[in-house]
């Protein structure tokens, strides 16, 4: 049985996380977070999620020497840097879902991490793994004469773009087309553009209602275009691919792992 906390357990994704953690025959909540002066402190974490009663209370902090194996962590950039120095010291295994974090704070996680198995995804889903999988097979095909341009939807609370799924996707990309992404990604256009410069990568991003997710990679050649498209309907598919990941972790020597790896793509 794999004992597992979920951090930022009164979020979207935390939620969803406990009961994918209720629902398993393999796993157990040992311990739920959330951010200090949160009003959902105290609460049992089952219930919020609406699940049964899990008899785990949400804290906020992980209680010292609690027998736990993994983290899963959906929070925010400075939080999974907190809890990933926490998880080093206590040797603690991370499943990271956490978007948004920028170059330094990849490098600092990736450095705080280094002895440590992790596995960390822009998105959990089996659908947008295998996406990401069929875009970089087309992009090495379809050369830079298709213009590849990606565009996401999500809900109106997402507060980074584009979505960490829409830079994997783009990064599939710039890799099947042996290219940096850096160099080649144009994030906005306004005014006067000029024209499309033959090889960029374009991003476009749309944040309305409660859009799940939804990311489109379209390659727009002369005569023919190619969609690859992924539409995300529930959260629980993320938290089942975390937890699936969580399960997987715990057998892997140090290193730093993607959905992939889990899925066994890689
Ligand atoms: P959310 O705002 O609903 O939830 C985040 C939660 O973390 C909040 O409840 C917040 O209070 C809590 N939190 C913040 N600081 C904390 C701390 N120090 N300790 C404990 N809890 C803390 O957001 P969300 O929609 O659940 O998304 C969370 C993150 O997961 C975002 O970065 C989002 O982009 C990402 N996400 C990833 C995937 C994926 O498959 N990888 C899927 C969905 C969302």
């Amino acid at each position: 049985m794999h004992k597992v906390i979920i951090v930022g357990a009164s979020g979207r994704m935390g939620r969803m996380l406990v009961r994918a953690v209720a629902e398993s025959e393999h796993a157990k909540l040992v311990a739920a977070t959330e951010r200090e002066g949160s009003t959902l402190l105290g609460v049992d974490a089952g219930e919020l999620a609406g699940v049964q009663t899990l008899g785990v209370a949400i804290h906020s902090s992980i209680p010292e020497g609690l027998d736990a194996d993994v983290i899963i962590d959906f929070t925010t950039p400075k939080a999974t840097l907190a809890h990933a120095k926490l998880a080093a010291q206590r040797g603690i295994q991370m499943v990271i879902g956490t978007t948004g974090l920028d170059k330094n704070e990849l490098q600092t996680l990736s450095a705080i991490l280094a002895a440590s198995a992790t596995v960390k995804a822009s998105n959990f889903s089996v659908g947008v793994t295998l996406a990401l999988q069929l875009i970089e097979q087309a992009a090495a095909v379809l050369e830079a004469d298709y213009d590849a341009e990606i565009i996401e939807a999500h809900h109106r609370h997402k507060v980074d773009a584009p979505s960490g799924t829409a830079l994997s996707m783009g990064e599939a990309l710039a890799t099947g087309r042996q290219v940096a992404l850096d160099d080649v990604a144009v994030y906005s256009r306004e005014g006067i553009v000029g024209a499309r410069e033959s090889g960029s990568i374009g991003f476009s991003v749309v944040r309305g209602g409660d859009i799940v997710g939804k990311h489109q990679v379209l390659f727009a050649g002369l005569g023919e275009s190619l969609e690859i498209q992924h539409t995300a309907t529930d959260r629980m598919t993320f938290a089942r691919g975390a937890l699936r990941a969580a399960l997987w972790v715990g057998d892997q020597e140090a290193g730093l792992y993607d959905m992939r790896d889990v899925l066994g793509l890689n």
